[in-house]
This record gives C-alpha cells, sequence and structure tokens, in this order.
C-alpha cells in the first residue's frame, strides 16, 4: 500500500511506501515518520501515485483548505 503524504517541513508531496515507517524528504531530507504525518490518501498501485501527488499538491494550494493537523 502506498500513501500520499506531504513534508511538515517544507510542505512538498510526496508518495511513500507503507511498508516502511520512515520516509525520507526528497527536498530537505526531513525523516517523516508515516504514522505522525497526514496520510491524504491511499493506493495499492504505484501507477497512480503521481497522479494522485498532482492532485493534492493542487489540493494543498487551496486557500479553502483546512489547517493540516500534523
Ligand atoms: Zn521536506
Amino acid at each position: 500500500m502506498f500513501g500520499v503524504i506531504s513534508c511538515p517541513k517544507c510542505k512538498r508531496v510526496t508518495g511513500a511506501d507503507l511498508k516502511y515507517k520512515t520516509k525520507k524528504c526528497g527536498r530537505c531530507s526531513y525523516t517523516m515518520k508515516l504514522n505522525k504525518v497526514r496520510i491524504w490518501t491511499k493506493t495499492s498501485d504505484s501507477k497512480d501515485l503521481p497522479e494522485l501527488i498532482k492532485n493534492i499538491t493542487v489540493e494543498m494550494a487551496k486557500p479553502s483548505i483546512k489547517p493540516l493537523d500534523y
């Protein structure tokens, strides 16, 4: 299972394999704990990740979105 997460430090949206406990941010190298960060959406197919990441990035850019509960 894969999850779409966003880095608490730099807000970069990225995909993570949820079988791991941590994911290192590709932009700021912050190590995210996957049980601590918000998982925006999940998918069982890694081929879906680029599309989902794009969608979540757009969602996050909207001013209407609620504050993130990290
Ligand atoms: Zn980051």
